[in-house]
Parts: structure tokens; C-alpha cells; sequence
């Protein structure tokens, strides 16, 4: 009976679908965005999802983490040319 993973934060998901909560483990917050789960990887290695979607739904926290995450990263490419 443990083939259904699901992503149930503390006394916060329970009435949020399971495809509408974060895929991050551990937060079970609404979801605000769905990525290339390839892209997320790519910018947060350290997040672990949620299964192997092929786009991964994150909270309006962990969007932000990963927009600030591919801005370092192109301003570090762009340093590097220079
Ligand atoms: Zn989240």
C-alpha cells in the first residue's frame, strides 16, 4: 500500500489535489507554477521532487528560489566571457 506517494505537508494540503501542491518532498504548499522537471533539476540539484514528473508544479516560494538560482547562474556565464 505504499505505491501512492503523495505530498501532504503538515495539516496544510489536505484539501489541495495532489497535482496542485508543490513537487517538492516536504512542503505540500499550493503550487503556482509547473516547470520542465529537467530545468528545476538543473537549477536546484539540492530540492528533492516528488517522483519523476515530467513537469514538476512549485509553490510561489520555490519558483522564486528557482528564478533567483537561473539569474545567478546567466550572470555567472556572462562573467565568465568577459
Ligand atoms: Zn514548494
Amino acid at each position: 500500500m505504499t505505491a501512492h506517494i503523495t505530498n501532504s505537508g503538515p495539516g496544510i494540503a489536505a484539501t489541495v489535489p495532489a497535482d496542485e501542491v508543490c513537487g517538492v518532498v516536504g512542503c505540500g504548499k499550493e503550487s503556482k507554477r509547473s516547470l520542465s522537471t529537467k530545468k528545476v533539476k538543473e537549477a536546484l540539484p539540492e530540492l528533492q521532487l516528488v517522483g519523476e514528473p515530467r513537469r514538476v508544479h512549485l509553490c510561489k516560494d520555490h519558483y522564486k528560489q528557482f528564478r533567483k538560482k537561473t539569474k545567478e547562474e546567466r550572470e555567472l556565464d556572462r562573467a565568465t566571457w568577459q
